[in-house]
């Protein structure tokens, strides 16, 4: 009854694939000990139980547990992409689901009947067998679009070959310099010279556009990267730098729930590391770059460290201590005052904010992660 040019049924099998990363950013691969795939090295992760219903999420948890030992909760899990593959090996159509486990996780899980593990570099993964498939499409693919979305089909030819379609909406244009971000990539490849001696500085080529390393504006934008690490670790997204003679001394972001740590804010950590780097506890000739206006607690470890100057983005007027609620940072009595710059990118700064607080509350279940979130709502 069929007409012998009808398209074969094949099933659909639904799979996960997990992106676990160390503290260098190196991802975490397994060595294929069995077939199709042996020798090769790819991304942990393993078949959705569809005869129970399980969702991908529930999957990607129980081979995290399974295969790595990780106990993960299924907001630990960012959707990094979806990828479809038609006709694979003429047997099956997959439908895979890669996950980005948001914890780092430093530990080797120890090796399982299907392979063993290894932390890889992004460079060192250019020189390993791996699939083709995730050569020439996958980890591009992934790269690209990491920490936000993608969404790709492989259509199989009968000559075996395969076309890649990217179905998700191609990513924003760059943003012009005045316009506001996207969120800042919290993970940048790692800049090979971020403070560069100018005396050895390649000038920029022509038509490249010049940043300027020596402005509020610059260094705001690297306190945003700190802000932008703690809102993938589902921390109130706060960052800050502080500066020493042009120099980032210190790079820190919001960790009270990493840390169990209600003291752990951003600012209290950096002015630990400068006064670390420095050698000294007074940094008077240190200016402190923050994406929130200071908290009481951080205003005060300002001006006992004697800041010279604390540069803040979004203002706080009901909590904040740099002029917006109180100003103890240039309060008389004390024997220190701060210079004080407000407002610089401040709409990212708080666009950071808003965005973070707005995903919290589309997660009913799970606790706000902080006794200062509240202050921090009303902030954004
Ligand atoms: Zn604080």
């Amino acid at each position: 009854m069929t007409p012998p040019s009808a398209p074969v049924a094949l099933p659909h099998k639904i799979a996960t694939l997990l992106y676990v990363f160390d503290d260098a950013d190196r991802v975490l691969l397994i060595e294929r000990a069995r077939e199709p795939n042996r020798g090769l090295w790819s991304p942990p992760g393993g078949k959705l139980e569809t005869a129970t219903g399980e969702s991908p999420w529930a999957c990607a948890c129980r081979e995290a547990r399974e295969e790595l030992g990780l106990h993960l909760q299924p907001h630990e899990l960012h959707l990094a992409g979806i990828i479809t593959e038609h006709g694979y090996a003429a047997s099956a159509h997959w439908l895979m689901f890669l996950f980005e486990v948001r914890p780092r996780c430093s530990r080797l899980p120890p090796p399982i009947d299907e392979g063993r593990f290894a932390f890889v570099s992004r460079d060192d993964l250019a020189t390993l067998p791996i699939p083709d498939t995730d050569r020439t499409a996958i980890w591009p693919l992934f790269w690209k679009h990491r920490h936000a979305f993608f969404a790709a089909h492989a259509h199989r030819h009968p000559n075996g070959s395969q076309t890649w379609t990217l179905e998700s909406p191609p990513p924003p244009e760059p943003l012009a310099a005045t316009a506001t971000p996207a969120l800042p990539n919290p993970n940048p490849a790692p800049d090979p010279d971020p403070d560069p001696d100018p005396a050895t500085a390649v000038p920029p080529a022509e038509g490249t556009p010049v940043i300027d390393r020596t402005s509020d504006h610059f260094f705001m934008g690297e306190a945003l990267r700190q802000a932008a690490r703690a809102y993938h670790n589902d921390e109130v997204p706060i960052g800050a730098v502080i500066v020493h003679n042009g120099r980032i001394v210190a790079r820190a972001h919001n960790q009270v729930e990493c840390l169990g740590d209600a003291t752990a804010h951003a600012e209290i950590l950096a002015i630990t590391q400068a006064e670390t780097a420095i050698g000294d506890w007074r940094l008077n000739e240190c200016t402190l770059y923050v994406t929130k206006e200071p908290c009481p607690m951080c205003a005060g470890a300002a001006v006992h460290a004697r800041l010279g100057r604390v540069v803040f983005g979004a203002p706080d007027p009901k909590a904040g201590c740099a002029g917006g609620a109180l100003n103890l940072l240039q309060f008389p009595a004390f024997n220190h005052r701060c210079a004080i710059t407000g407002g610089i990118r401040e709409s990212e700064c708080r666009q950071l904010l808003r965005s973070f607080f707005a995903e919290q509350r589309r997660r009913p279940s799970d606790p706000l992660p902080s006794s200062e979130v509240r202050q921090d709502t009303d902030t954004a």
